[in-house]
């Protein structure tokens, strides 16, 4: 995950556009937000551990001053959470210096690394698509695609260089990334709400394989790559990761889950009293499954919206309680025949709690209710799951996982069913995780800290 938003647009407050725009990228990332601006060429950047409001006041954003800027928020997938690795990392090369925000996950990190040939600062896969660009004594744009055909993996990535904006995706398109106009100027983003906070229009996503470069003579988009194999946006994105009211592709996002949980019903319908979300994920798929079924849909589980990660530990007493601190059940699920919708099972353990405490609660039946298929397999491309052997299906049959989780009954969405849902060709999109076909090669060792140990 990660959040990325560029914006140029002299004579504007550019970091207060980035500050509120990270605001509707938060959900990306919540370790590290930073802003990067560029005033007449001179970089500055400001990052830390936190949340975007954490990291951030008037203070510190009123001495960011430039005519663009970068922002990012942050989710480690490679490297671990601390300040070195926050974004927008900025690189001084032998050439030019280059402040760079990427999301996703490159597979050839530890070659290009190797063949930087220096040590880097940071132990993320990030900083050394910023070195082959600010070493490459050819111009920023031949710099840019020279480093973009030697990626492998997913970087979405936006950077500021040579008083130049510049975004772009890999060839596969696994995360998504947008241009954006406000009013003559230009802004770029990881998802369309970022737009919409800030009041820019959507213009169109940026093309898997291409560069955008933002500068005093408007846009230029440069067709860097060719699209490989119809490109691979990551199906997460739609039932998972990405914003409901964010645009996909074309597609809304909240209407895709809702499809999903209409889907969901007619291929795993169940005779029950109430459909309740597993809040917030579940929600737009519980009202999807509510719908097609006539079943009455009910929120049932409270969800505090303030715990986010805690610094404090409850003690050992409060610690049985632990999903407590995040959800309670309504009272109405006493004596109920309840099915319970959520977008994924990855270890289990969060659900078997909650399929307990709703059992707690008096409800007479828990039917589990999940929209997409098991996931099976790890991510490689900027999602940080489990490993596969601490995810519950990926050796197990739906009926153990039911066991484990202790539900009266469990069904997931088909694959055809969550791709249909999405309305794009499952030949553009990425589902290794469900399907184990990944469309690049695997790389050996993919452990988060990896580059932390050499
Ligand atoms: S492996 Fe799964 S999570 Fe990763 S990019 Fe592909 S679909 Fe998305």
């Amino acid at each position: 995950m990660c959040g990325l938003f560029g914006v140029r647009a002299p004579g504007r407050d550019v970091a207060r556009l980035s500050y509120f725009a990270l605001y509707a990228l938060q959900h990306r990332g919540q370790e590290s937000a930073g802003i990067a601006v560029s005033e007449d060429g001179r970089l500055t950047v400001l990052r830390d551990l936190g949340l975007v409001p954490q990291v951030f006041d008037e203070r510190s954003l009123s001495g960011l001053k430039g005519q663009l800027a970068i922002g990012h928020t942050r989710y480690s997938t490679t490297g671990g959470n601390a300040w070195i690795n926050s974004q927008p990392l900025i690189h001084h090369g032998r050439v030019r210096t280059v402040a760079l925000g990427h999301n996703g996950n490159l597979v050839n990190a530890a070659e290009l690394r190797a063949e930087v040939g220096k040590t880097l600062g940071s132990s993320s896969d990030s900083e050394v698509i910023a070195a082959m660009i600010a070493d490459d004594p050819a111009s920023l744009e031949e710099a840019i695609v020279g480093a973009m055909a030697r990626l492998e993996g997913a970087a979405s990535v936006v950077g500021l260089a040579d008083e130049t904006l510049f975004a772009f995706r890999d060839a596969h398109g696994f995360r998504p990334l947008v241009l954006g106009r406000l009013g003559d100027d230009h802004v770029v983003a990881s998802e369309t709400c970022a737009l919409d906070l800030v009041g820019a229009e959507l213009v169109r996503e940026i093309e898997p394989g291409e560069l955008v470069l933002i500068d005093g003579n408007g846009v230029r988009s440069v067709p860097a790559l060719e699209c490989a194999d119809g490109g691979a946006l990551c199906i997460f994105e739609f039932f998972y990761l990405a914003r409901p009211d964010t645009q996909l592709a074309g597609v809304e996002v909240h209407g895709a889950r809702v499809r999903m949980g209409e889907r969901l019903a007619a291929e795993a319908p169940v005779e029950a009293d109430l459909v309740l979300p597993i809040p917030d994920s579940g929600t737009p798929a519980a009202i999807g499954f509510a719908r097609a079924t006539g079943i009455p849909y009910s929120e049932g589980l409270i969800k505090n919206r303030y715990v986010g990660r805690t610094f404090i530990q409850p003690e050992q007493g409060m610690r049985e309680q632990g999903i407590r601190m995040k959800f309670n059940p309504l009272a109405e699920v006493a004596g109920k025949r309840v099915v319970a919708v959520d977008d994924t099972i990855v270890r289990g353990s969060t659900t078997r709690q909650i399929v307990q405490m709703l059992f707690d609660a008096g409800a007479a039946e828990v039917h589990v209710r999940i929209s997409a298929p098991p996931i099976v397999s790890p991510c490689y491309y900027g999602i940080d799951f489990a490993s596969e052997d601490e995810m519950i299906a990926a050796h197990s049959t739906v009926e153990e996982v039911r066991a484990a989780i202790g539900a009266t009954s469990l069904a997931y969405l088909s694959l055809d069913g969550l791709q249909e849902s999405t309305r794009r060709p499952a030949s553009t999109l990425c589902r290794a995780c469900l399907t184990r076909e990944y469309p690049t090669r695997v790389p050996a060792d993919a452990a988060k800290l990896r580059f932390e140990r050499v």
